[in-house]
């Protein structure tokens, strides 16, 4: 069966950055099974996936605009050291989940002065071309459960 819309389609994969780096890998764990055809993915490695069938190897670079996106200085910003209230201590590096006004997302934590705290609400990702070996160890038909919820259930299923 070759990969379409409505397949629900597991993958091993190496995520590489341009320095050769790995930054992720599913080799020695479970296959990365999901719903091709509902963004289940990132854009760029879902179209380079269509069509193709279990047993297919393939590497695909895939650019920041069909990846995390390109870094954009708009979300750095400085917050008042009022907007982590609560929390003990605050230093450079740390990750949050934070909603400062484009919705929901990781920020990272650059550095903390007189003025407040720098932070980066770019995806950690962002602005990094991205290649990933993949070898595609099964394909087959959605249920119409599957479908209705946008994702992929199963053993391998943590949305339930
Ligand atoms: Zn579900």
């Amino acid at each position: 069966m070759q990969i379409a819309d409505n397949t629900v389609v597991s993958i091993h994969y190496t995520l590489t950055n341009d320095e050769g780096e790995v930054l992720d890998t599913s080799r020695g764990a479970q296959a990365l099974s999901y719903l091709h055809g509902a963004g289940n993915i990132i854009k760029g490695l879902e179209k380079a996936l269509l069509g193709k069938q279990a047993g297919d190897t393939l590497a695909v670079t895939v650019a920041p605009e069909d990846a995390y996106g390109e870094y954009s200085e708009e979300f750095v910003q400085v917050l008042p050291r009022e907007a982590f209230d609560g929390i003990d201590e605050v230093a450079p590096g740390m990750q949050f989940h934070a909603d400062i006004g484009f919705g929901p997302q990781i920020i990272t934590i650059l550095n903390i002065d007189a003025n407040g705290i720098a932070v980066d609400g770019n995806h950690p990702l962002a602005g990094e071309a991205l290649t990933f070996d993949v070898e595609i160890t099964g394909v087959r038909s959605a249920t119409a459960e599957e479908l209705t919820h946008g994702h992929v259930h199963g053993p391998e299923c943590n949305h339930h």
